[in-house]
């Protein structure tokens, strides 16, 4: 299905990052599998991809800082020639009530959460408009459509992804480039391993099928929205939560 093309997934050496680069490598598309400190988790990204006869290009690069995010998509264009698909995934959290939160917290958080798939979007659209097509999927959180005690800071960055995603389906549509969100509710990755069973059981209750998701259901609604079947799809974030925010 995604054969001869490139995609570049922020984050992808665990978690979320790492299954959505597996999905679309099976799809058939080359990946870039990029990361920002753990050489050793991305490294075996790249060998789950060879094991499944993908094409992988192992980039370390910060998101949140604009040359780095330029030349890797310059290293990109040099190895592959093109670049068809955008996955922002790369996020942190520095949690916190609002009281005790230093500045340094929501700084990182906003500059890696939010300015990161600026800076992405920014380097990567220059390639998809020269191309006159492309794909461009954000992952948000169900925490930016509703809110979450002890998440300003990541809440904002991930609000701030719903008005970013609008403004470049917008912005990019008449060339043929989509622009979706994915907004997924608690996923079983390192981000929620801090939870306490018990913590993870109360969440789990209020989630209409009574578990956490897994980070291979957020890649499947990726590969759908890289699909030619998403090919009107755009502007929209998606959520994928187990049916969480419909319920009280
Ligand atoms: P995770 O397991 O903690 O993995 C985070 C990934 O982001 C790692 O690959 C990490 O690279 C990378 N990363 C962190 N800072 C980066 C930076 N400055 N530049 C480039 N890469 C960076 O997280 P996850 O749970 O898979 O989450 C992935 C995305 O889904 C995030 O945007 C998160 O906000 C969102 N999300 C997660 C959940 C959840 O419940 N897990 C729910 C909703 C939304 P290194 O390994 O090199 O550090």
């Amino acid at each position: 299905m995604l054969s001869g093309k490139v995609a570049l997934v922020t984050g992808s050496s665990r978690g979320i990052g790492r299954a959505v680069a597996l999905a679309l490598a099976k799809a058939g598309a080359d990946v870039v599998v990029n990361y920002a400190g753990r050489l050793d988790a991305a490294q075996q990204t790249v060998d789950l991809i060879k094991e499944v006869k993908g094409r992988a290009l192992l980039i370390k690069a910060d998101v949140a800082n604009t040359d780095q995010v330029k030349a890797m998509v310059d290293e990109t264009k040099k190895e592959f020639g093109r670049l068809d698909i955008l996955v922002n995934n790369a996020g942190i959290t520095r949690d916190n009530l609002i009281m005790l939160m230093k500045d340094e917290d929501w700084d990182i958080v906003l500059n890696t959460n939010l300015k990161g798939v600026f800076n992405c979007c920014r380097a990567a659209s220059r390639l998809m408009l020269k191309a006159r097509a492309g794909r461009i999927i954000n992952i948000s959180s169900v925490v930016g459509l509703r809110g979450n005690p002890g998440q300003v800071n990541y809440a904002a960055a991930k609000a701030g992804i719903t008005g970013l995603t609008c403004t470049l389906a917008g912005e990019l549509g008449s060339r043929n480039i989509t622009v979706n969100a994915i907004a997924p509710g608690f996923i079983n990755t390192e981000m929620t391993a801090g939870l306490s069973p018990e913590a993870k059981e109360r969440l789990s209750q209020r989630v209409p099928l009574k578990r956490l998701g897994t980070p291979e259901e957020i890649a499947g609604t990726v590969t759908f929205l890289c699909s030619p079947a998403a090919g009107y799809i755009t502007g929209q974030v998606i959520t994928v939560d187990g049916g969480m925010t419909a319920v009280i």
